[in-house]
């Protein structure tokens, strides 16, 4: 089935041919439709389906078949949960909205407030927005929201795992009581169900591939002892001539030591985290895309919305305590059905681990045991410190991942609310932070 049947204006169509956008993928197919029958949507959808195409191409037909000429108030709102998914959507806006007379623009914390400022003074019909940020502009009333027409909350698993149903809450009841809600979500878990039940007025329910893996992605699993992992990373990156790779681990300061230590192997490198500014974040991001950095190193949450067309190799140095944060990860590559290897490398201690993410799947992954890295057979599981209650205990996550903490039992913990030790990674717009003199990482822009 061809984007042509889908009632989209040939403005629209035309931006998504020069995308070489051929057939609309499955969310895409079920999500336009219902949108654009003007009815709420909840949709299970994981990033990699092109999901933002299916909430972003009908919401600009909307919009664009109903625009008055002059100064328009704000007519649709994306939440996203972090900084970089929020640049995303905002370009894939722009993208698919390039030759329509629509203005958008893109606010989120760590970074100065006053562009944005003007930039929403100027008059926008779309604002792309995480929520902390979004309050600062409503509390220094520089944003009216009363005239919102389309609600997205775009990954909104992520958005209750990050702990940001209170600024939800409190954006909801800015917003006029009769409007459209979208409502996307990789997972479905009983606060989800909460939230949806509060948002949508009889929705329709679509989903595509939820919580399953990214088809078109190889998995597999290098079994290897925990002291040996960086020394097989290298070897698989060496070995393999991979170029671009993205790696996982749990903690920031697992990633940083990491990266240091893929440098001092030649491998050119650079960690990707919360406690970056956005400026290194950005500059990380840019020399991957371009090439001058071959191997970058994320924690769970800065790596979501990083959308790098062909990624073809993503490797789990660490398994995450979150069986569902695997998808997430491995979603990374061979998305919108292009082929990617997501590879595991799993030392003792993280058999329940894997446990729970075959759970998931409901399947195993294939495992092999690379010669010469073979695993000690008498190797004894020690537990894995969790992060986030390390946070909850005001150890802010300060210890690696190879470093056992006493008493810490939960190898896999189950998702905490609110404690994520990568929380500060898009509420950095909180007013209650110093704001960074650096611009945005396009900074606000519209879209004429
Ligand atoms: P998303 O799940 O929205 O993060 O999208 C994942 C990737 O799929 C992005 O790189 C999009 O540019 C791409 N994409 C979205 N829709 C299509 C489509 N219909 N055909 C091919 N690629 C697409």
């Amino acid at each position: 089935m061809s984007f042509d049947s889908l009632g989209l204006s040939t403005e629209i169509l035309r931006a998504i041919a020069e995308q070489n956008y051929h057939e609309p993928t499955p969310i895409q197919l079920k999500a336009i439709p219902v949108v654009l029958s003007g009815k709420d949507l909840m949709a299970g959808a994981q990033t990699g389906t092109g999901k933002t195409a299916g909430f972003t191409l009908p919401m600009l037909q909307i919009l664009s078949s109903s625009t008055g000429r002059g100064r328009r108030p704000l007519r649709a709102l994306v939440l996203t949960p972090t900084r970089e998914l929020a640049a995303q959507v905002s370009e894939s806006i722009q993208t698919y909205g390039k030759y329509l007379p629509l203005r958008s623009t893109v606010i989120y914390g760590g970074v100065n407030i006053n562009p944005q400022i003007k930039a929403i003074r100027a008059g926008l019909d779309i604002l792309v927005a995480t929520p902390g940020r979004l309050l600062d502009h409503v509390s220094q009333g520089t944003l009216d929201l009363s005239k919102i027409e389309i609600l997205v909350l775009d990954e909104a698993d992520r958005m209750l795992d990050m702990g940001f149903i209170h600024d939800i809450k409190r954006i909801l009841a800015l917003l006029p009581t009769r409007r459209q809600n979208l409502l996307f979500s990789a997972t479905f878990s009983e606060d989800i169900k909460n939230l949806a039940n509060r948002l949508l007025n009889n929705p329709v329910s679509v989903s595509a591939a939820h919580n399953t893996a990214a088809t078109g992605v190889d998995q597999l699993i290098h079994p290897v002892d925990r002291e040996r992992k960086r020394e097989l990373l290298s070897y698989l990156i060496k070995v393999g001539r991979w170029q671009q790779v993205l790696i996982f681990t749990r903690t920031k300061h697992g990633a940083n030591r990491l990266s240091q230590q893929l440098e001092r192997d030649g491998i050119s490198s650079a960690a990707i985290h919360g406690n970056k500014s956005q400026g290194a974040r950005t500059k990380a991001l840019a020399g991957f895309k371009s090439g001058d950095v071959r191997a970058l190193v994320a924690t769970d949450i800065a790596a979501r919305g990083i959308d790098i067309d062909k990624l073809p190799h993503v490797v789990n140095y660490e398994l995450p305590h979150v069986a569902e944060d695997y998808v997430h990860r491995i979603g990374r590559t061979g998305r919108a059905g292009r082929d990617g290897s997501a590879v595991s490398l799993v030392c003792v201690d993280e058999h329940k681990l894997l446990e729970g993410i075959e759970r998931l799947l409901k399947t195993k992954i294939d495992k092999e045991v690379i010669t010469g890295f073979e695993p000690d057979p008498r190797a004894i599981a020690e537990p894995i410190p969790n992060g986030r209650n390390r946070m909850a205990t005001g150890n802010n996550g300060r210890s690696g991942p190879s470093r056992r903490v006493a008493g810490s039992t939960s190898s896999n913990p189950g998702r905490s609310r609110g404690g994520q030790q990568d929380r500060d990674y898009s509420s950095g717009g909180s007013s209650k932070k110093p704001q960074s003199r650096r611009r945005g990482m396009s900074g606000p822009t519209t879209n004429r």
